[in-house]
């Protein structure tokens, strides 16, 4: 092709100004037509008009050269390119976030009782591949994960303020995946004023979390219809809540009726909270939260013969990759295991997992295993994964992360 003018800043300026392509292979996997927004540098057939820096918005077109989409590309990154939008005609700018955030705001609206405590933003699933935006009442926490997204902040920003209106902007960017991108790890004020501590509701419950430290964001707003879900099972019931971080499900099981709850964190920081929240619901004394290695605490209850109405089991991802997933199904295996041989004769098992690696078919033949060696035949009476906020797009397998199980237990010997 015969550059517009001849001179080398003309050259250059022509160069600059022209859309980095990237050209993908004919033989691949159709997961970018089916959903999933990432193209890996191992799907590429060529790129032309120049190496993009990190975060350059460049275009992705098929083999034939046939537009597929736009999107920021990371050349130091695996994950080359993600999608921004699918239509040729659509710029990168503050008015394409500000319609983004609307849609993700609209979808929340429509679907969940109250938006003021819930995930508004959730990445790839809502077209803003590496964003998270939590809600805490008048206040957000953001993760910024690409450096893509790192770039657009100016943009976000923008579009941040007009749509939802904070008084300030916590970012978590104390996320390891960051690294990946070439981006380090912090935590701090993105602007405006954010108190460490945010009130938020749930089931007509309230909960203290702690956004400059918490774990994630400082609240999982993903378990909250699983945390609802053990209503009819806690009556009465002598609870174990193992992993209960800032006793979100301990609270709940107070509330709905149990006897007595036993909350058990590794983190001190977390079980501070976790007895503010208790007390703030007046249920502080039906429970007792633990600071310990819950598979020490599982190990020693179990070897003591003490026996639970209901033990729920919310670990933290164990299998962060999927080489890491071997380790991770034997340390399923063992909670569960000790798990599942505390639980009385027709109770109840609450059990889940948030690693996507752990897929739910092997999530669900581990619990069974693990019941197996117990001698106890298991009824499933509930499955299910994330709440709405955390929607999931259908070619996408790393969103359907959470899986959440409640079975009923009987032994069989
Ligand atoms: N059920 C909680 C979320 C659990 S997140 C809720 O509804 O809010 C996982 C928790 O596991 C974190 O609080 C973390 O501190 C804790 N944790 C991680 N490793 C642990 C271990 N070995 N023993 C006990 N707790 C652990």
């Amino acid at each position: 092709m015969v550059p517009p003018c001849f001179d080398i800043a003309g050259w250059n300026r022509y160069v600059l100004h022209m859309t980095t392509q990237l050209k993908l292979k004919r033989q691949r996997k159709k997961r970018l037509e089916q959903g999933h927004p990432w193209v890996y540098a191992s799907e590429i057939d060529t790129v032309s008009g120049g190496e993009p820096a990190p975060g350059d918005v460049v275009e992705i077109v098929n083999h034939q050269g046939a537009f597929l989409a736009k999107g920021y590309a990371n050349p130091k990154s695996q994950i080359y390119a993600r999608v921004l939008t699918y239509r040729a005609d659509e710029s990168i700018d503050t008015a394409w976030a500000v319609r983004r955030l609307q849609a993700a705001l609209a979808y929340r609206e429509r679907l969940l009782p109250d938006t003021r405590f819930c995930r508004l933003v959730y990445g790839e699933a809502d077209f803003l591949p590496g964003l998270i935006i939590d809600r805490y009442g008048d206040v957000l926490v953001a993760q910024i994960l690409s450096y893509g997204m790192e770039r657009l902040k100016p943009v976000l920003r923008s579009a941040i303020e007009e749509v939802f209106r904070p008084l300030g902007v916590y970012l978590r960017n104390d996320v390891s995946v960051r690294r990946l991108e070439g981006l380090e790890e912090h935590t701090g004020l993105w602007w405006g004023e954010v108190p460490r501590l945010a009130q938020i509701e749930e089931h007509g419950l309230t909960f203290l979390a702690d956004l400059y430290e918490g774990q994630k964001t400082g609240y999982f707003y993903d378990q909250r219809d699983n945390r609802a879900a053990i209503a009819p099972f806690v009556p009465n019931a002598e609870v174990l809540d193992c992993f209960c971080h800032t006793g979100g499900f301990a609270v709940h099981a107070a509330h709905y009726g149990a006897k007595r709850v036993t909350g058990v964190d590794i983190s001190g920081s977390a079980l501070e909270v976790a007895r503010r929240n208790a007390e703030m619901n007046g249920l502080a004394d039906k429970i007792d939260f633990q600071e310990a290695n819950a598979f020490d605490f599982l190990r020693d209850a179990d070897r003591d013969g003490r026996l639970f109405d209901v033990v729920m089991l919310d670990p933290p991802a164990f299998a962060k990759s999927k080489r890491a997933l071997e380790g991770a199904i034997r340390g399923y295996k063992e909670i569960n295991l000790r798990g599942v041989r505390m639980v009385k004769d027709g109770g109840y098992l609450v059990t889940a997992s948030c690693s996507f690696h752990m897929l739910p078919d092997l999530f669900q033949a581990t619990v069974l295993d693990a019941a197996t060696d117990a001698h106890k035949i298991l009824r499933l009476v509930h499955f299910s994964g994330a709440a709405k906020d955390h929607p999931e797009i259908a070619g996408v397998e790393e969103g359907h992360y959470l899986k959440y199980a409640i079975y009923e237990v009987q032994s069989r010997k």
